[in-house]
């Protein structure tokens, strides 16, 4: 048993949460327990650590402001809070979950251009005064139900290149952002600063730049109209480690940083605050979900080119669970074997030279949506087999329902670079 808990005897060494070893270890511990069955997720808080550092390190001029909505868990939460993150967060139960966690008012960023008035109440007796619109009716509202709110305009940007394109929501257009704060002054709302979105999972980093430059336009309209911003919100669409986009953080980190120093330089911008609402980012590389193989079937197909052999695996989670990112974020997971007739596959060294068939895999749920890959090459995989999907920690267990009656994947954590000590 390579895996230990971590944190004493108490009644969760029954049910280790945090191991004590790597994700690997962790991965295979669980899977060799008695009777393992259930699907299960490792989470590496050691890596989400390393993702801030790596932050800190190419954009420093940017405070990140961890978006809740990506992935809501709560010692991911604790732990950025620890390390000097803010939160973007977009109702009342992100903002509570945050204070609960350790975060504090005042590194809370609101930033739900339309709020239910129940929810702005909240923020008013939480103390979080940040918050972001992008139409005349909010701000009718943020007037009336919070007086002391410090809004935050959010402009249009050009998400044509990101997997989820926000913009068709929210966003000031660009001929609506004068009168947008013409009638924030009207209405005695502050404005102090202005916030944009290039897109979630956004495929080019020429994106920032030009909403950067974009920023820098309605800054000066709102300091032409009195006000004296002081915030620029760079909001999220940074790719995770190792995700689909295959973009480097580096290279999107250093376009940001050049189009910040152009348009928003720091020796004329010394009291402007940047931030910015990465989800992704965080979390996506420091999540993996092993899943096991509850029945398969073998088919006959002509075209399949394995002397007609080809597979469909039914696994025991699915669109209806973790896998909403195939349809709410565009993703294709691609697994990997972790243990296949009892022993594990070495996921360090060379695959063995096995015939791999035509296969696909699909949820556990009856309906024949919930397929997880349509069409892939894997080896031969019997019942009771392991699979395991990478970078699974954005967009996934937060949407997860328990739709047919299937439960929420588990999740154990693991700790590489002692955080939890
Ligand atoms: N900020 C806002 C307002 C969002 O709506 C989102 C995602 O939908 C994010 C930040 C996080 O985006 P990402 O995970 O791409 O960084």
């Amino acid at each position: 048993e390579p895996a230990r808990l971590k944190g004493g005897t108490g009644p969760e060494a029954a049910q280790p949460r945090v191991f004590d070893c790597s994700v690997r270890d962790a991965l295979r511990a669980k899977v060799a327990q008695p009777d393992a069955e259930d699907a299960f997720f490792v989470a590496d808080l050691g890596e989400v650590q390393r993702q801030f550092v790596q932050w800190a390190a190419l954009l420093p001029r940017v405070q990140p402001f961890f978006a809740v909505k990506c992935n809501p868990d709560p010692l991911v939460i604790r732990l950025l809070a620890r390390l000097g993150a803010g939160f973007d967060c977009a109702s009342k139960a992100e903002i509570q979950q945050v204070l609960d966690a350790g975060g504090v008012a005042r590194d809370i960023i609101y930033a739900h251009p339309c709020k239910p008035a129940s929810h702005l109440r909240f923020a008013r007796a939480a103390g979080v005064a940040l918050m972001t619109f992008d139409n005349a009716d909010e701000l009718a509202k943020m007037a009336e139900l919070y007086p002391g709110a410090k809004a935050v305009l959010r402009i249009l940007a050009d998400d044509s290149g990101a997997l989820c394109q926000l913009g068709l929501k929210f966003g000031a257009a660009p001929q609506d952002t004068r009168p947008l704060l013409a009638a924030a002054r009207r209405l005695g709302v502050d404005v102090v600063g202005v916030s944009f979105h290039v897109g979630s999972g956004c495929q080019s980093p020429a994106a920032f730049a030009d909403a950067v430059l974009r920023a820098r336009g309605v800054f000066d309209q709102a300091a032409e109209l009195g006000f004296r911003p002081t915030v620029l919100d760079v909001g999220g669409g940074f790719p995770g480690r190792g995700d689909q986009s295959g973009l480097p953080f580096d290279v999107v980190a250093s376009v940001l940083g050049a189009a910040l120093d152009t348009h928003f330089p720091a020796a004329d911008c010394g009291h402007v605050r940047v931030i910015a609402e990465p989800g992704r980012y965080f979390v996506a590389s420091a999540f993996s979900l092993a899943v096991n193989v509850v029945a398969r079937r073998q088919v006959v197909r002509d075209d399949s080119g394995c002397g007609g052999r080809a597979f469909m695996y039914y696994i025991n989670d699915g669109v209806y669970g973790s896998f909403n990112c195939i349809m709410f974020d565009h993703q294709h997971p691609r697994p990997r074997v972790l243990a296949s007739r009892g022993r594990f596959v070495d996921d360090d060294g060379p695959a063995p030279a096995e015939p791999v068939y035509e296969s696909s895999v699909w949820g556990p749920t009856c309906d024949s949506i919930d397929c997880v890959v349509p069409s892939g090459a894997l080896p031969e995989l019997l019942t009771g087999d392991w699979l395991v999907f990478d970078c699974m920690g954005a967009y996934t267990i937060c949407a997860a329902s328990r739709f047919n009656g299937f439960k929420i994947s588990d999740l154990v954590y693991v700790d590489t670079e002692g955080v939890l000590l």
